[in-house]
């Protein structure tokens, strides 16, 4: 399976990082060694400022390439929520460098992904609210109308380069908020009103 990433798909993330705002999709990938198979994160030893980052996740249920945007709805079959976790400090050298960001961005455990839920029980998919408490306080609140490239636009663009497999999944940005991770935090995902993780750090 491939995990697929989209950067900077909101706003006001892309302002809180000062990045640059996407002319195009921004996205990159984490390997499957990268998926938090517990719910137990282990901070690495090699940077001083991970972050959460909450995130939808599709998951891709047909083989396609050169998906039209029409026909993308037909290409994923249900959405988790999961954390992007982000070696910032890494990441920073990384784009004051012009270097790739997988050190940042693909490392063990990076990658935590809930249960699926089907989409078709969601009411709109353009209106999915979610959220992260950490240690009981919500510190992230996305909803979905606030990507500025919606699912079938991340698949109709991802699918111009690569082919998409069943299984994949696709992170599909995170919200404002984004911020530290330390020993014995609790970070909570919830889908709407449903609890979707809980996760230790360590
Ligand atoms: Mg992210």
């Amino acid at each position: 399976m491939k995990i697929i990433c989209v950067g900077r798909n909101y706003i006001k993330h892309v302002k809180e990082l000062n990045s640059a705002f996407p002319e195009d999709l921004v996205f990159f990938l984490k390997p499957e060694s990268a998926l938090l198979r517990r719910n137990v994160f282990f901070i690495p030893n090699f940077s001083n400022e991970i972050h959460y980052e909450v995130e939808l996740v599709l998951r891709i249920s047909k083989l396609g390439k050169c998906i039209n945007r029409k026909f993308a709805h037909r290409y994923y079959d249900a959405i988790a929520l999961g954390i992007d976790f982000t070696a910032r400090d890494i990441q920073q050298q990384c784009k004051q460098k012009g270097l790739p960001w997988e050190k940042a961005k693909a490392f063990d455990g990076s990658a935590l992904i809930s249960e699926f839920i089907p989409i078709n029980e969601f009411k709109d998919l353009n209106s999915i609210i979610f959220s992260l408490k950490k240690n009981g306080e919500i510190v992230q609140l996305g909803n979905s109308a606030d990507m500025i490239f919606k699912f079938d636009e991340i698949i109709e663009n991802v699918s111009k380069y690569m082919t998409l497999k069943i299984g994949d999944v696709i992170f599909t940005g995170t919200p404002e908020g984004v911020g530290p991770v330390k020993k014995e935090d609790l970070l909570e995902g919830f889908l709407e009103e449903k609890k979707m993780f809980r996760i230790k750090i360590k």
